[in-house]
């Protein structure tokens, strides 16, 4: 028990700084999770997001038929934070996708809202937005699963951590072209996907 506590001190130290870190989980393990509902946790148990696991696999499977549609590779992230965000970036030279949990919280079970969110976010990779901010982007580092965080929970996998960027920075540097255009083609995707449009608005 010992040696998990200094990495959780470490943690605590870096997340209390102004630096723009965050815990992330990967909702391609999160669908394995045999409980029905998953308690995100940061460390010292504190809940991050519960969320419903059937919602969860629905979630994925739109990710999955949405980034098909738009023929797109990414990885499919659940972040902490407290404004409601979501954004396409590189993290260690993989196409990350990440929806942070105030979004998670405020979309709740509507899965069809989650897949406008997706299409967005999957257009914005399609168009080739993140690639042109490259240079910008690699700043984005995880940091490999983090032993004693969310392990509280039985069977959820335990978070990874990501440092150097700001969700907020990254939505807000698009240019508006770039969102009419993510906007439009993810409508597209996610009515391709099979998707109900109107959960745009
Ligand atoms: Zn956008």
């Amino acid at each position: 028990m010992k040696q998990i506590r200094l990495p959780v001190l470490l943690l605590f130290l870096l997340a209390g700084c102004a630096t723009r870190s965050h815990l992330y989980w990967n909702v391609r393990e999160l669908v394995l999770v045999p409980e029905p509902t998953i308690a995100l946790t940061a460390p010292g148990e504190r809940l991050i997001l519960s969320v419903n696991k059937q919602t969860i696999q629905k979630v994925f499977l739109s990710h999955l038929r949405i980034t098909r549609a738009a023929k797109v590779q990414a990885d499919l992230l659940l972040v902490d934070g407290e404004d409601p965000n979501a954004f396409a970036a590189l993290v260690n030279g993989r196409r990350v996708i990440a929806i942070n949990a105030a979004m998670a919280r405020l979309v709740g079970d509507d899965v069809d809202e989650f897949a406008a969110l997706l299409g967005h976010e999957t257009a914005h990779w399609a168009k080739g937005h993140v690639d042109a901010r490259k240079t910008r982007a690699n700043g984005i580092q995880a940091a490999g699963t983090l032993v004693g965080v969310g392990l509280g929970m039985a069977g959820v996998p335990g978070a990874g951590y990501i440092s150097g960027f700001g969700a907020d920075l990254i939505e807000a540097s698009y240019s508006r072209d770039d969102e009419r255009e993510a906007d439009a083609f993810g409508v597209e995707y996610m009515t391709a996907a099979g998707f109900d449009a109107g959960a745009t608005v």
